[in-house]
């Protein structure tokens, strides 16, 4: 087999470029705070529920700062080396290939690593260094160290929601990001959103919102978490397509959160009650 090749061109980033606008609407003031961390260069947490708009509003941002945004998934599976890169076999040649968060790093992109908390603990500890004043990342199997692009940011998003004991990030994680914490829009604001992005009335997305609340306060009964801004929107989406809403709020905003006899009932109940 023949040496090692060495592959540490900076990546294009055209594929990485959102061109449109995306869509948000600012709940507090998540924007001058999130553009003043990234003019420092602070890595930011977006702390928050499911489906409140952590993703788009980083999708958001990335536009409005012409950054590329990359952004990986946390899951249980996701080791370290799904991040950083790894040699592969090529035409009987070991080519070293970047992973995404060393494409983001060498470029200058804005790296998203969504539910952060998700990923094994060898991965929270590759983006220590990346995260204080070093600014680099270890390909300890290449024996390489990248300094980061000046205009690199690493952002995660975690949803204290979940969070167990085994699975909580490190105070020695934790205290290298400041933190956005996400709530789900306030009333006026979240028929606004469902309204545009779920293509119905302003009467209908005032009505599914009255019922998200109504859900949402079904935590104190042991739900584990509300229906999202998210789910409203599907909701909406299926209303707009001629499903009844009852059908729709059932669809979207019952079964996908709960499994519980009792529970469902209870909201099946609140959506009888609107509809
Ligand atoms: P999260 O990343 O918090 O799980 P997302 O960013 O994927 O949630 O939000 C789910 C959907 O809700 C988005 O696709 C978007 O349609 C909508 N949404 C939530 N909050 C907002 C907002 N403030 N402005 C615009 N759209 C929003």
């Amino acid at each position: 087999m023949s040496q090692a090749l060495e592959n540490t061109q900076i990546p294009d980033s055209s594929a990485y470029m959102i061109n449109n606008e995306p869509f948000y609407l600012p709940v507090a003031d998540e924007k001058p705070l999130f553009t003043a961390a990234y003019n420092a260069r602070l890595p930011v947490m977006l702390k928050g529920p499911t489906g409140c708009g952590k993703t788009r509003f980083v999708q958001h941002m990335a536009y409005k700062l012409g950054r590329p945004l990359v952004t990986v998934s946390c899951h249980e599976d996701l080791f370290a080396s799904d991040l950083l890169g790894r040699y592969l076999l090529k035409d009987d040649e070991t080519v070293w290939v970047d992973g995404p968060l060393s494409r983001a790093v060498r470029m200058g992109a804005i790296c998203y690593l969504d539910e952060v908390v998700e990923a094994r603990k060898d991965t929270t500890v590759v983006i220590h260094p990346l995260t204080d004043d070093r600014r680099v990342l270890s390909l300890d199997k290449k024996g390489e160290v990248v300094e980061a692009h000046p205009d690199f940011l690493l952002v995660v998003s975690y949803n204290p929601g979940y969070q167990s004991v085994v699975k909580d990030l490190k105070q020695s994680t934790r205290q290298r990001f400041v933190c956005l914490e996400f709530e789900y829009p306030a009333q006026e604001d979240e028929a606004k959103i469902v309204e545009k992005e779920g293509g119905v009335d302003e009467e209908t997305a005032l009505s599914l919102v009255g019922l998200a609340h109504r859900i949402r306060n079904l935590r104190e009964q042991g739900l584990a978490e509300g229906a999202s801004t998210r789910l409203l929107i599907y909701a909406a989406q299926l209303i707009r397509q001629g499903i009844s809403p009852k059908n729709a709020c059932l669809t979207s905003m019952c079964l996908p959160i709960t499994d519980d006899p009792g529970l469902s009932e209870t909201i099946v109940d609140l959506i009888e009650d609107l509809f």
